[in-house]
């Protein structure tokens, strides 16, 4: 690419917000005061060259980020927290910068060596050449200088303008994913989100000693991995493929491939008004059919947070007693579905469309009756389950249809007492 065309991308507001240049140039001046070049990198620059909007930026420094990191806290606020074994540092913006996210990561540019596969890499300060030879793949291998005379060159040692010309993911060598075998993932899905193919020597890398390594992995960081799948806008068609190579096996034997017709509720627009996570919706889809002590034992594994463990169970357990429920009246239905979160409960309407599961959500799980404890109170009964009762029971008159007035829930009120 031309040094011309690569300025233009680079200020280009469609692509980097302008609030994002400003931040950017920000950090350049400093690092340059500090006589430290600075580059753009990884995901940055390979989705620049894609023309594709940068999500975030990704900084690199030939010098000391944790330095630069003071010397910006100094001059334009926020907080600054320092990891010293990685020679990186996070800054949390102040408020001044209309920036999402609201951290920024600040690397020095460094080489990695691994004391056993699977292992958190050993950190040393090197050239940004270096930095690149250390990265998963060749199109996210290349950076921007963004500093000085130099400002807009690109450098790509590992040719990976050529493999994102071609569309192709490219481990960086041959023993790329024994080292870290989370790239095995990050690589289908890039793969899955460009509509890229893994290069055939890639392809070779996925075998049995890479899936001895990611066997090894820490729950955690497999659980990671998979969240930023189903953060992808095809994360069904991604874990397919995970699956189809052999790798959701080697994770946990009970993992089932993904249901293709489930695919577009992820990116449904939720037409109720309650919050979901793509995320626990994307686990929720994926998991429901397994059998109760298969879901535990995948989270056990995979070191599912307790809410999320619950969220899946619960779909799973909705979904089996559906066939009871079906044709009761609206106050069983939402006295039994109330035991339920109600991300569970959208996504069992999803998969089956049971209307009254849409009743609930959107209509009867907000009926209340006009009376209240205070009103039981004052009517001259002592608290006590009874007024659970009494609540409930008018509640179920308003859900039902038995009464629909205050005047009608006052007169049931009189006969109950
Ligand atoms: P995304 O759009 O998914 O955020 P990204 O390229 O920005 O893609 P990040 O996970 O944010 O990905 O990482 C930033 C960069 O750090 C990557 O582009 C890559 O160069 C490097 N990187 C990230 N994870 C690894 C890894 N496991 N091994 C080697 N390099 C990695
Ligand atoms: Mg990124």
């Amino acid at each position: 690419m031309q040094k011309d065309d690569l300025l233009r991308l680079l200020r280009d507001p469609n692509l980097l917000p302008s609030e994002m240049q400003d931040l950017l140039s920000s950090i350049v001046a400093q690092a340059a005061s500090l006589n430290m070049p600075c580059y753009l990198v990884g995901g940055s620059v390979r989705d620049l060259l894609l023309s594709r909007p940068v999500k975030d930026l990704d900084v690199v420094v030939e010098g000391d980020a944790i330095k630069l990191g003071k010397a910006l806290v100094k001059k334009f606020g926020g907080k600054l927290t320092r990891h010293d074994k990685f020679c990186t540092a996070i800054w949390h913006l102040p408020a001044t910068f209309d920036f999402q996210p609201l951290t920024l990561d600040l690397i020095t540019a460094r080489k990695e060596s691994y004391d056993h596969p699977g292992a958190l890499p050993t950190v040393t300060p090197a050239t940004i050449e270096d930095d690149l030879r250390r990265r998963d793949f060749s199109i996210n291998a290349m950076a921007i200088r963004m500093d000085g005379d130099r400002f807009g060159e690109l450098l790509d040692p590992l040719n990976g303008q050529a493999d994102l010309d071609q569309g192709i993911v490219r481990a960086l060598h041959s023993r790329s994913f024994v080292e870290d075998p989370t790239r095995i993932l990050r690589a289908i899905r890039y793969e899955g989100r460009y509509s890229f193919a893994l290069d055939s020597e890639t392809l070779k890398l996925i075998n049995h000693e890479s899936f001895a390594c990611l066997s090894n992995l820490s729950g955690e960081r497999l659980r990671h991995e998979i969240d930023l799948i189903f953060e992808e806008g095809n994360a069904g068609q991604i874990i397919i493929r995970v699956d189809n190579l052999k790798v959701l096996n080697v994770i946990h034997t009970a993992l089932p491939s993904f249901n293709l017709n489930y695919a577009d509720f992820l990116d449904m627009d939720p037409k109720l008004d309650f919050p979901r996570s793509r995320i626990i919706m994307g686990y929720m889809l994926w998991l429901m059919d397994l059998a109760e002590d298969e879901i535990l034992s995948i989270a056990k594994h995979l070191d599912f947070t307790s809410e999320l463990t619950h969220s899946i169970r619960a779909v799973s357990q909705l979904k089996k007693k559906l066939p009871v429920l079906m044709n009761s009246k609206p106050s069983l239905w939402t006295f039994a579905l109330e035991k339920f979160p109600p991300d569970s409960v959208y996504a069992v309407y999803l998969v089956t469309r049971e209307n009254a599961l849409f009743e609930y959500l959107s209509i009867w799980r907000d009926v209340k009756p006009h009376t209240t404890g205070d009103d039981l109170k004052a009517r001259g009964l002592q608290p006590g389950p009874r007024f659970g009762e009494i609540l409930s029971h008018l509640r179920a008159a308003w859900l039902d249809g038995v009464v629909g007035s205050r005047e009608q829930e006052n007169e049931l009120l009189n006969t109950i007492l």
